[in-house]
Formats: C-alpha cells, structure tokens, sequence
C-alpha cells in the first residue's frame, strides 16, 4: 500500500553523435527541405540551383528569359526557391552554388539554341569563366541571394569551375560592384574541381574568399582523364585513386594554410566510408552527403573521430614511457 507503481521508462532516444568535423547535406529542390532539414545535418553544403531551372521554372533558358523580359519572374521564382530552402534550415547555413550549367544541358533548356557547340562541354563554356562572358547571367545568382540575404542571412555564396586566378578575380570584382559584394556577412565559397587549383589556392585566398569545397566528380574526372558520364569507363572512375587523395589533400592543406575553410561535396564521400574517414583524418572542416547517407555519414564520422583520439592518446601514452 502506498507504493506507486512506476510508470514504465520511455524507450531511450538513440542521442545524436555530435561531430568535430560538420556534416551538410547537398540539396537541390525545395521539395524535400523540411524533410531534410529536420534530420542531424549542420546545414546545405551544396544548394544546386540547376535543377530548379530544369524544374521549378519550367525548363527555359535564363538568357532566353532575359531576352523575353521576363528577368523578374525568374529572379522571383528562384528567390522563392532558395529562400524555401534557406528558411527550412536557418540558422544553419545554405551554401547556394552559381548556377554551372554546362552548354550542352543548357542548349536542352527552352531557348537553348543561343549555346556553343562543344566537343567537350565538361571542360568547356561553364562555370566561373561563363560568368565573366555573360556577367548578366551571374548577376541572376547575385540579384536572387540579394533578395534572398535580407531576410535570411544564412545563405552563402559558392563559384564553380574556377579554373584561373583572373576569371576568379573579375567574378568577384562582379560581386563587388553589386549591392550584394557590400554585405560582408555572406561568406565567399569557390569550388575545387581542376587540379590546378591545388597550386593556385594562396592566390585565390588573396582575392578574398572564405572557403574551398572540393568537387570530387570532376576532380577525379580531371585528374584521372575519365569521363564522369561515361559508361564505358566507370571502372577508370575511382574517387580513392593515390593520385585523387593527393589532389584533396594538397587543397585542404593549403586551403588550410591560408586560413580557408574546407568541404568535400562531391558524390564520393556518400557512398564510400574509406573517404569520410580519410577526410576526418586530414582535418577537413566539413563534408556535404546526399540526404539519404547523412546519418551513416555521421556514424562514420563520429567513430573516425574516436579512433582519432585514441592514436593520439596511445601515441602520446607511448612516449612518457
Ligand atoms: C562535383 O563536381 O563534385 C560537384 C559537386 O559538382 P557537380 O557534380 O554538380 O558537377
Ligand atoms: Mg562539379
């Protein structure tokens, strides 16, 4: 008598791993933000806008949009896109990527007909040298995260296919005369994608960025001479190629070096654990997984990060002996 019966314990929650090293999701539609959003992810490492031209605004050309005078409607869908998604997230921050269509997805796009034909359109018309040919299509990025930043300030800048130290300086110079280049809370992100980046990272750190996230499907692509697409050739395709690792860690190290944050957010890291471990072990800052690997990427993480630990403590252990 008197003795109350316990209510039975509550299942205990499975407590999320907390990581050192921060883990994004690449996201590239609005579709899924809250969804995602509501998972232990630290944020949108890679916001692909492509797939919401293809998408959302229906499949047309942006230059074709601007020739038809319908530059706004695309600045206000866009906006609604990413500001979806930036919203979903915050605080947590949205690395929205320029758009990098490449000219021959491009000449897929309604009014597509305005584009070059390349033989090699993966190492041809795209990324940041497009931006300083057709400066109007980057200031569709600038004017969107414009709009986007005053209400949500977790959005950040990323520039794709950097592959020279003066088509980077004219972007950002762009950036600059924009009202946006005046918000200085925006970090400044570009991709490493062409090996050649590797070398010139001290230089493009002088030009005032704050991150380096490295593109592993064409860095591999490039550095092995394999067509990412190619079917053929998957087998040549190996992100954990000797000569690939060394391309990523030369950049995180000299990324590093200049004070530069670092990401990986390319395919690689979210289907082979080998990767995330060898990541965590060079002291990346952060990595950017598809949403269906983020948990398993956490888990990965979080034991490489033990494993970490208990190397330096044996290793220190052993040398008092
Ligand atoms: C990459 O190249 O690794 C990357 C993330 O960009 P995308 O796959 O969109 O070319
Ligand atoms: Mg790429």
């Amino acid at each position: 008598p008197g003795v109350r019966k316990r209510p039975p314990l509550a299942p205990m929650a499975a407590a999320a791993e907390t990581t050192a090293t921060t883990l994004y999701v690449n996201l590239a539609t609005p579709d899924a933000a809250e969804s995602v959003a509501a998972t232990d992810v630290d944020g949108v490492g890679l916001l692909r806008a492509e797939f919401m031209i293809t998408g959302a605004l229906g499949g047309a050309h942006p230059a074709a949009m601007i020739a038809a005078g319908r530059r706004q409607e695309y600045i206000d869908d866009m906006t609604a896109g990413v500001e979806h998604i930036a919203a979903a997230f915050a605080p947590r921050p949205v690395v929205y990527r320029a758009v990098d269509l490449r000219s021959n997805e491009f000449a897929a796009l309604e009014g597509g007909d305005v584009e070059p034909d390349e033989d090699n359109p993966m190492i041809g018309y795209r990324g940041c040298f497009r931006y300083v040919r057709e400066p109007e299509l980057f200031s569709l990025d600038l004017d969107v995260l414009h709009r986007v930043r005053q209400r949500l300030p977790n959005v950040h800048l990323m520039i794709p296919f950097v592959r020279t130290r003066w088509e980077l300086a004219e972007c950002l110079a762009q950036l600059d005369r924009h009202p946006l280049g005046a918000d200085r809370g925006m970090h400044r992100w570009i991709m490493a994608e062409v090996p050649s980046v590797a070398y010139w990272i001290p230089a493009y750190a002088r030009l005032g960025i704050d991150g380096v996230s490295i593109g592993s499907n064409d860095l591999t692509q490039l550095t092995l001479g394999v067509d990412r697409d190619s079917g053929v050739c998957k087998d040549l395709f190996d992100t954990m190629d000797p000569a690939v690792l060394d391309a990523i860690d030369r950049i995180i190290d000299r990324a590093h070096g200049c004070g530069l944050t670092t990401s990986l957010c390319g395919q690689a890291v979210s289907t082979d654990p080998r990767l995330a471990e060898h990541l965590v072990r060079r002291g990346i800052t952060s990595v950017s997984v598809t949403a269906d690997s983020a948990a398993r990427t956490r888990r990965i993480i979080a034991a490489a990060e033990r494993r970490i630990l208990l190397d330096h403590a044996r290793a220190s252990a052993r040398t008092k002996e």
